[in-house]
């Protein structure tokens, strides 16, 4: 007898959860998603409206760190995998209150581990017939790597460095995940992904805030001298990529995935304001309206990941450079911001 999945996805209502579902969802109809989420200030009901009447997603308000409703889902929904997005991510909050972020990436991740632990087996070591193909798939970041200078890429085999409250808590998070295949042998898999970009990401991040302060007229404020690289990524090219990792990857594998779209900071916020200077022209330049502010404590100066093990292993590839994503994403925040 084959049952369709049920899939326990956490953080579902965030920037790249709700992408994730949309995108899952329209791929596998048959499959059943429940969506823990617990609607911080990060999370947004209108993210998924387009499929909230689906009939097989259930939208859950709850807490990670509530492992005993973690355990009621698990025995009402009976999950075949779970695919765990939920965290606290902003470094810039992790930097003024850590608590959130120990709470959510560490114990929260501990918890839906050991619920799914004690669900799929039936003793330490021994999966339960049948259960074998169940997943724990864990959604990571590139910051655990740390900082890189002026060349090299972060492999899957550069030594952990976390810098931050945030990227401390995903590392200690990632450790944990590992423990449960090392240990227990549970079926897990995790991929570290670069900085994303696209709809639905929170107005506190760095892409969103220069679209709406410039559409305001207000001034663009940029980390120290804008010097600092990420490699960025379209939100719908990490969800292929977690797709793919996710139904083909390796047991007990971690997978990088990055656009190869290395750019600084002062970079982005020069593109944005000329694609702007297009499609919403002004007086003066959008770009006269960057301006410098204090750097952040520990900036980390440079991220780039070599994505070679997803694309020779699982046959993942970007298909948006940065120049054309961010003009979809540019468009996408034009109308939100100007409704
Ligand atoms: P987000 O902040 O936009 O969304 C997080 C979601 O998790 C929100 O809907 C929030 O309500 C929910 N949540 C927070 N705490 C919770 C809790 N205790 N219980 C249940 N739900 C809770 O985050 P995002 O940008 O979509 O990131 C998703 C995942 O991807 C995170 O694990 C993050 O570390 C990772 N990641 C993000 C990026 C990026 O560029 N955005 C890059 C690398 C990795």
């Amino acid at each position: 007898k084959t049952s369709n999945p049920s899939i326990l996805i956490t953080g579902g209502l965030g920037f790249i959860g709700s992408n994730f579902i949309q995108y899952y969802l329209k791929k596998y109809s048959k499959h059943q998603i429940v969506n823990l989420d617990k609607l911080t200030y990060a999370g947004e009901l209108s993210n998924l409206k387009a499929v909230a009447n689906y009939p097989n997603y259930t939208y859950i308000k709850g807490d990670i760190c509530d492992k005993d409703l973690i355990k009621s889902l698990f025995e009402e929904y009976n999950f075949s995998h779970v695919i765990h997005f939920a965290a606290e991510s902003h470094v810039d909050n992790s930097i003024a209150s850590p608590d959130a972020f120990i709470n959510t990436n560490v114990v929260g991740t501990f918890n839906l581990l050991d619920v799914a632990r004690s669900s799929w087996m039936e003793s330490p070591f021994k999966v339960k017939n049948g259960r074998e193909k169940n997943r724990f798939h864990h959604i990571s970041t590139d910051e655990v790597y740390g900082t890189l200078g002026e060349t090299g890429l972060f492999t899957e085999s550069t030594p952990y460095a976390p810098n931050s409250p945030y990227s401390a808590s995903k590392a200690s998070s990632d450790f944990l995940v590992r423990s449960y295949f090392h240990t227990y042998g549970m079926n897990v898999v995790t991929t570290n992904c670069s900085n994303n970009y696209g709809p639905k990401q929170h107005d506190e991040k760095l892409i969103p805030t220069i679209i709406r302060k410039a559409l305001k007229g207000e001034q663009i404020p940029i980390y120290g001298d804008g010097k600092n690289i990420r490699d960025w990524l379209y939100v719908l090219d990490h969800c292929k990529g977690i797709d793919l990792a996710f139904q083909k990857g390796k047991s007990g594998e971690t997978y990088n995935i990055g656009g190869k779209n290395e750019r600084d900071n002062l970079y982005i916020a020069n593109t944005i304001c000329s694609i702007l200077d297009n499609l919403r022209p002004r007086e003066d330049s959008y770009s006269s309206l960057i301006t410098f502010v204090s750097d952040r404590p520990g900036h980390d100066f440079r991220y780039a990941i070599d994505a070679s093990k997803i694309e020779n292993q699982l046959g993942w590839s970007a298909d948006e450079d940065f120049e054309s994503g961010i003009i979809k994403t540019v468009n996408w925040y034009i109308n939100k911001y100007e409704q």
